[in-house]
């Protein structure tokens, strides 16, 4: 057999299947790239070197994947040598052919792993990719010039950029990979190396393959449209294209400053922050319980929400029956729900072929059509009267054992549940529109919500690709509730003689991607008017109550719907367009309140960021969110705050701590009667 050492380190194992030396990483879960692997791998690839009756190696992996990527614990302090380009020298340098055998995933360090080898073998099911795009960073092992050297520089720029994992099939045609194995992979692999006795193919001592000029114009133009002009992905290009200008040992180490200095920017970590966290939501072990089993769901109301729902659910296989009263909204519901499909199509987000997806659909204005499904989702108009009628109807056609959920944005979840007769299999799962897009979901859990019916909505958001968090029930759960906060700081601010555009700008320099006000001409003024004019009999006269939003829309301005809102939308205007009218009404208003000098930028960002960081310390304490970390990763997912930015408390969480406390005050300050202080240092000391 072997006179190698068995093992090359806790991680990394030797073997010999006659001539072929076979390197096995072995670290489970994904084998990430740590110190240990590194370090094996080196120690590994130098034994073999040394034994003159090896000719030829296999790098192999462990468990259900190749190396899926690197320790990113490890990204946020100095890298541990053996650091990747050291070994994957090591790997070029050693006398036999070395052929990485792939199975599962080859990402980032992992995949460029398989670039430093001669040839790259795959598993047909395996896909490959450099996923460090999205994480702030480029590849630093290699990647941006071994790549272009085997796929093209147009090709490369495109892998890179969009960091997306490609199949099998895909690399195989695209040069990215050298054979898909037929039976077993192992075998395969060391048949495939016992094949190339006697030669050496380094990717970096191959030329560039010839291309287009144009194709490469054409993927630099798309990279950077896609990417947003973000400072890594303009890096990214400029590092491959280095592959057609300078040596490769400069370029290599090019690549690795440019990869250490945004590993350590701001970007990176808040990213790494958001990674780490999206990854501790989806451990709800703490719930207990199993999921149910759902095949068939039906969606009551064929509105905008329902619409949306019916289509990510087909998507994912579901037969869906769609209910509503009104037999305009469902031929309306049909129209939509066949664009999202077809949309979803284009993103490869079908689960099932379009026509499958289609045929799993069907329109009913009775709600006896729910009569056999396993998951009711009622998407009904937000009116408390409605729904209770709808939950008690329910209550009596649904199957016992169905569940229902309800997508209510504000109303009283308890007194839906006792509606439904079945408070134990009711939850409410809180979509966010455009369905389709907005990877969030927030999963209700009611005072009586069993495990089970938990488990089963946490279950099936991950399964139709949403991004599910937990939430306890309170008026507008985690998002809508930090929303009318922040909101209501917004208002203030208009009184105060802030305009729309200004108020709308500073948010979006914090780190929103729309501005308040033009977030709510998208969605339409009419549903918070709705709801205001519901409110009022029991408001607080000591309320601070702006009055401009509801003359705003007495004018008829009920946002780009009506062609006006906050801002004017002149015909084939792509964004709004700020009104002298609006202006007029904000300085009116201010001058009644007696203030001249508008709050500046800064104060404004000030104000909202302490509003947010009270109303999040307030739902913390409250148990109405699990951590920190998930209410940053809602304001994320469904309110297009930068995750560039890792969110508002990670923000806070980064500033000193008195100017934090001063943010609150300000936000104490203009909010004034029925302002509820948090324990703001518990929050921000729960993300250190
Ligand atoms: P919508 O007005 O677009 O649609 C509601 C639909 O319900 C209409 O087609 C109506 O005909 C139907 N309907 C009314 N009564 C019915 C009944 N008794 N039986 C069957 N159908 C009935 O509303 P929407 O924007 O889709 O909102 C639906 C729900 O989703 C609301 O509770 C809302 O708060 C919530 N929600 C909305 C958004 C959003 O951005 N629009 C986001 C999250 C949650």
């Amino acid at each position: 057999m072997t006179d190698f050492p068995a093992a090359a380190s806790e991680t990394v194992f030797l073997t010999r299947q006659g001539d072929v030396a076979v390197i096995t990483i072995d670290n489970p879960p994904v084998n990430a790239g740590s110190r240990s692997v590194r370090a094996g791998v080196l120690s590994a690839v130098q034994a073999i070197g040394r034994d003159k009756d090896v000719r030829a190696a296999v790098l192999a992996a462990a468990g259900r994947t190749f190396v899926a990527g690197s320790d990113l614990k490890e990204f946020g302090r100095p890298l541990e040598d053996p650091q990747w380009p050291v070994v994957l020298t090591a790997i070029e340098s050693c006398p036999v052919p070395v052929v990485a055998a792939i199975h599962g995933a080859a990402l980032g360090g992992g995949y460029e792993l398989a670039l430093a080898c001669d040839w790259r073998v795959a598993d047909r099911a395996a896909v490959v990719g450099l996923p460090e795009i999205g994480l702030g960073m480029i590849p630093g092992a290699g990647g941006t010039q071994r790549l272009p050297r085997l796929a093209g520089i147009a090709s490369a720029i495109e892998v890179i950029t969009s960091g997306r994992r490609v199949p099998a099939v895909e690399a195989l045609e695209a040069g990215m990979i050298d054979a898909t194995a037929e039976g077993d992979l192992l075998e395969f692999a060391i048949a495939f190396a016992r094949s190339k006795t006697g030669s050496k193919r380094l990717a970096s001592r191959q030329p560039l393959p010839p291309e287009p000029e144009d194709a490469i114009e054409k993927a630099i133009v798309k990279a950077e449209k896609g990417g947003r002009a973000r400072p890594n992905v303009r890096s990214a290009i400029e590092t491959v294209l280095l592959a057609r200008t300078v040596p490769i040992e400069t370029a290599l180490e090019r690549e690795r400053e440019t990869f250490q200095t945004l590993r350590q920017s701001e970007e990176a970590a808040a990213l790494r922050y958001n990674f780490f966290a999206e990854r501790k939501a989806a451990k709800v072990d703490e719930i207990g319980g199993s999921p149910a089993k759902i095949g068939r769901l039906a969606v009551i109301g064929a509105g905008t929400m329902g619409a949306g729902i019916a289509s990510v659910f087909a998507a994912a296989g579901h037969a869906v029956t769609v209910v509503d009263t009104n037999s305009d909204a469902l031929a309306r519901a049909g129209g939509q729900i066949e664009s999202a499909l077809a949309e979803l199509e284009r993103f490869g987000k079908l689960k099932i072929p379009l026509a499958s997806a289609q045929a799993s659909l069907s329109f009913m204005n009775d709600l006896a059509a729910a009569a056999n499904a396993d998951l009711i989702i009622e998407a009904v108009f937000e009116d408390m009267a409605i729904k209770m009628d709808v939950m008690q109807a329910l209550g009596g056609i649904a199957r016992a054992d169905a569940i229902i959920a309800t997508n209510t944005s504000y109303l009283d979840v308890e007194q839906l549940a006792d509606a439904s007769g079945r408070p134990e299999r009711f939850f409410g799962l809180h979509f966010f529109a455009p369905v389709p897009r907005m990877r969030l979901v927030e999963v209700v859990r009611c005072r009586r919500t069993s495990p089970d019916t938990l488990c089963t909505g946490i279950a099936l958001s991950k399964e139709i690709g949403k991004l599910p968090i937990l939430s306890g029930p309170c008026e507008g759960f985690i998002g809508n509730r930090i929303y009318a906060k922040y909101r209501a700081q917004c208002e203030y601010m208009l009184e105060e003689g802030g305009l729309p555009e200004t108020i709308d700008a500073a948010m979006q320099a914090l780190g929103f991607a729309m501005g308040p006000f033009a977030v709510s001409d998208l969605s339409g003024l009419d549903i918070a008017w709705r709801n205001r004019r519901r409110k009022a009999t029991d408001r607080d006269p000591r309320e601070r109550y702006v009055v401009i939003p509801d003359k705003i829309c007495e004018m008829g301005r009920l946002g780009r719907k009506t062609g006006a809102g906050w801002y004017l939308y002149p015909e084939g205007a792509k964004a709004g367009v700020p009104d002298p009218i609006v202006a007029e009404m904000v300085r009116a208003e201010s001058q009644r309140r007696g203030i001249v000098t508008p709050p500046s930028e800064k104060d404004m960002q000030h104000r909202v960021l302490g509003a947010i960081v009270n109303e999040a310390a307030l739902i913390l304490e409250e148990g109405i969110a699990r951590s920190a970390a998930e209410i940053d990763l809602v304001l994320v997912n469904g309110y297009g705050f930068s995750k560039y930015r890792g969110g508002p408390i990670y923000l806070a969480a980064r500033m000193p701590r008195q100017d934090v406390w001063q943010m609150v005050e300000k936000a104490e300050a203009a909010t004034g009667f029925g302002f509820r202080r948090g324990d703001v240092d518990a929050l921000l000391d729960s993300l250190r």
